[in-house]
């Protein structure tokens, strides 16, 4: 654990709430001293004025309603009276306040952290639903600082789950969808990245949907005529959360009332009958969400699943059939908004940016250009994702194909580096620099690299996919070829450079002769003297031992300007012919 003081995430649930940290660059729940990272929402004020948070509260819940304070969420931020919740307790008879209800839970997730950490913490993060409004995230605040916590940031539920999945890693303008159906409430959020950051366009839900309302329905069916459907809830959700992952399962419940039992098998499909109509009022919110935030439904580029309801079958299919694509499922939906939390506390106290430096290309990546250099196209530490390209051109006349080798590493020879694939564009053959090729690369956000060729002429593009190895490299082996790269900068940038002036010399010199010979008389003899001493010196260098990068770019210049004159006379020349051609003079 790091030393500096760690900030906490907290997922502050109306029904769970879960707390977080990140220990040596990972985000982790912290779980309780029975094993549990779920605390549940409630608080139970017995009549000797002790109070118990949890799980030992909601197990008091049935025998003391009245005392039993759940989903006080619902009421955080709310003048007596306002909201469309009635709870079955009275908090001013109990001679407590929404916000102190809350410290409570907050309280007591501190306690897990400082227990799980074995030291002392006063700050955390806090997330709270988008719609909350000001005096809802301030009376969250306070109830934090009640607790004894710093809140250092109120982050909004949809955006940490966001973060949980990882979609902060998405490029610009993307949107994402996040369906967080959770014990009692369903929230429908539609998010856009901007700037790096988050922004809600919408949300929209019904404060009255969730888990709850399932395990009523569920009760109520279960109940034998003339029984109270109370007694069956806690059996109810328990089936609930067996029919996620199975097809059937067993109710027994031994005189539930003293004297009856009930003992029966209970489907999936039963149950799915039986809430069918419930998960269907959630479409018309998410169309809501999308209408009100000014999204076509082909525009979601992800659809996340947040809260424990989302396990449930159906209501993944739904969500499918929604929108039309299916949902990401990477995450536990009831961890991923602690989780986002978490990352958030994590960026905010600087512990995470050893993560969040693995996403990026730890070496250069590149092609091989006419010559055998290295193109670098996307530089190492290039953050992830990333896409970077470049136009290339046929060297030769009549080339016919382009052969694109895919390097990494960090040295200006081509064949220093590493070759991670090959891939071959044909184009129709033409003079020289007639062909475009144009060549790209991009790296996801999981370090797959995609590099696409594309014949401008043609319009054709031949996709090769590189798994991972752009990105996953040993350490060592970076370490070296770093290493190896500054050994050899000196001789590397000589090579290259010589590469360079060796094509031009290649170039330069069979054009000087080819005009010499044509336009020869167009040229005094003291010229001609110098412009062929000039070429002798390119072509003396060229075949030297060593290769003098310098001297060979300055031979070239010294070339170029002794050809000037016939240059200009050669254009002049040319002019004339096309204008003789043309009977104009
Ligand atoms: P909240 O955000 O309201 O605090 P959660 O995201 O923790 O709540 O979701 C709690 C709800 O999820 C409860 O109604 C619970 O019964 C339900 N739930 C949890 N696990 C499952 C499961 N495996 N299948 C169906 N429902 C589940
Ligand atoms: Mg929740």
């Amino acid at each position: 654990m790091s030393s500096a003081s760690p900030i906490l995430g907290i997922d502050l649930g109306t029904t769970n709430s879960l707390v977080g940290v990140v220990d040596s660059g990972f985000p982790i729940l912290l779980a309780d001293e029975t094993g549990a990272r779920m605390t549940p929402s409630a608080v139970h004020y017995a009549q000797d004025g002790s109070i118990l948070v949890g799980a030992p509260a909601l197990r008091k819940r049935s025998l003391e309603p009245q005392r039993t304070v759940t989903s006080v969420k619902r009421l955080i931020g709310r003048r007596s009276g306002e909201g469309d919740w009635t709870p079955p307790y009275d908090l001013r008879a109990l001679g407590t306040t929404p916000v102190e209800v809350s410290a409570e839970i907050l309280r007591r997730l501190k306690a897990i952290a400082e227990r799980a950490l074995e030291q002392p913490v006063s700050r955390a993060v806090i997330t709270v639903p988008a719609y909350f409004n000001d005096a809802q995230r301030s009376a969250t605040k306070q109830a934090g600082e009640l607790a004894g916590l710093t809140v250092e940031r109120i982050v909004s539920e949809p955006t940490a789950a966001a973060l949980a999945y990882g979609l902060d890693k998405l490029d610009e303008r993307k949107k994402i969808a996040v369906y967080d159906l959770g014990g009692g409430t369903f929230d429908i959020s539609v998010l856009e990245m901007r700037d790096g950051v988050f922004q809600v366009l919408s949300t929209a839900g019904d404060t009255q949907l969730g888990g709850d309302d399932i395990d009523r329905a569920l009760a109520a069916h279960l109940a034998p005529p003339g029984s109270d459907p109370a007694l069956f809830l806690e059996a109810a959700e328990a089936a609930k959360k067996r029919l996620s992952s199975q097809e059937s399962t067993r109710v027994d419940l031994p005189f539930y009332d003293g004297k009856n039992s009930l003992s029966r098998e209970l489907t999936r499909a039963e149950l799915e009958k039986l809430i069918r109509p419930l998960l269907e009022r959630t479409r018309e919110h998410c169309q809501r969400a999308l209408h009100d935030a000014g999204v076509m439904l082909d525009e979601i580029d992800e659809v996340i699943l947040v809260g424990g309801s989302t396990r449930i079958p159906l209501v993944r299919g739904l969500v499918a059939r929604v929108f039309g694509r299916e949902p990401n499922t990477s995450q536990n939906p009831d961890e991923a908004v602690a989780q986002g939390a978490v990352i958030q506390a994590g960026i905010l106290s600087g512990s995470l940016q050893n993560v969040l430096l693995l996403d990026v290309t730890p070496l250069s990546l590149g092609i091989e250009t006419f010559g055998g250099l290295m193109n670098v196209i996307i530089p190492r530490n290039s953050t992830l994702p990333c896409k970077a390209g470049e136009m290339f051109t046929n060297a030769v006349a009549n080339q016919r194909d382009m052969l694109i080798r895919v390097l990494q590493g960090e040295r200006e020879l081509a064949k220093d580096n590493w070759e991670l694939g090959q891939i071959v564009v044909p184009f129709p053959p033409g003079p020289k620099g007639s062909a475009r090729v144009g060549v790209q690369f991009s790296i996801d956000v999981n370090g797959i690299l995609q590099v696409l060729a594309r014949d401008t002429a043609t319009g054709k593009d031949i996709v090769l996919e590189i798994q991972n190895t752009a990105v996953d490299v040993d350490d060592e082996r970076v370490e070296q070829m770093i290493a190896e790269s500054v050994e050899h900068a000196f001789d590397d940038m000589n090579e290259r450079l010589w590469t360079e002036a060796r094509l031009k010399a290649e170039e330069l010199l069979p054009a000087v002769e080819t005009a010499l010979a044509q336009f020869g008389d167009a040229v005094s003899e003291a010229e001609r003297v110098t412009i062929q001493a000039a070429a002798a010196e390119v072509r003396r260098l060229l075949n030297a031992e060593t290769h003098d990068a310098t001297a060979l770019k300055a031979a070239n210049r010294a070339l170029d300007e002794a050809t000037q004159e016939l240059a200009v006379r050669l254009v002049e020349r040319a002019m004339e012919e096309s204008l003789a051609r043309r009977g104009l003079v």
